[in-house]
């Protein structure tokens, strides 16, 4: 079994941190761990919340608060380094989740060339600026167009498949925090995306990751 969605931004870059959830899996008998990172820890990865950061002031202080704990990139390739050259009971695979704004696919690129990541998967987390899966903040569906914003989030995703930067995609159904989901169109936007996928993928002779 895989686990393919490990953050470890929660402690240190060292071994006994990776080891703890090595031990884990060990235990669940998963004998494959994708590990990783989210964008938003690293300065590099500062322009793709633009929009965001701006959007209001609730994100703006998220941001805030992000960017000021925010490291550089280079200290997780330092310990990926460190990592390959050491044994595991188990595989382990090192990659980022980043998050995708059609607007920055320039910035992923740029990011992506930075190292080469064993994988490197998209999440949508905000649409045009709107972080409408941060469950912190609070709205209702009286406060926007369900509908509108829910075709953007798969339009926006469909891009994102097409887009051929990502290895994998981590975001499939984030759009079911919002509320009123119409499950027969999740279905078909769901199937119609993997097909997408999965040709590409396969054009390109990548992994298939999906979570
Ligand atoms: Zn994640």
């Amino acid at each position: 079994m895989i686990d393919a969605h490990i953050h470890l931004e929660k402690g240190p870059y060292n071994r006994q941190w990776l080891d703890k959830f090595i031990d884990k899996a060990v235990n669940r008998n998963i004998n494959e761990v994708y590990f990783l990172e989210h964008a938003h820890i690293f300065k590099e990865c500062r322009s793709l919340y633009n929009e965001m950061s701006q959007y209001n002031e609730y994100q703006s202080k998220w941001f805030a608060g992000k960017d000021s704990k925010s490291k550089d990139i280079k200290e997780y390739i330092d310990f990926i380094e460190l990592m390959k050259k050491e044994e595991f009971p188990i595989k382990i695979k090192f990659g980022l989740e980043v998050c995708y704004s059609p607007q920055h696919e320039h910035d992923i690129e740029e990011i992506e060339k930075l190292y080469d990541f064993d994988f490197i998967v998209g999440s949508i987390h905000f649409i045009d600026g709107f972080a409408f899966s941060h469950l912190k903040q609070r709205w209702s569906s009286n406060d926007v167009d369900i509908n509108k914003l829910y075709d953007r989030y798969y339009s926006i995703m469909i891009k994102l498949v097409k887009s051929n930067l990502f290895s994998g995609l981590a975001t499939l159904i984030r759009c079911s925090v919002l509320e009123h989901i119409r499950q027969r169109t999740i279905v078909i936007i769901i199937k119609s995306l993997l097909v997408n996928f999965i040709r590409e993928a396969c054009m390109l002779k990548r992994a298939v990751v999906l979570q």
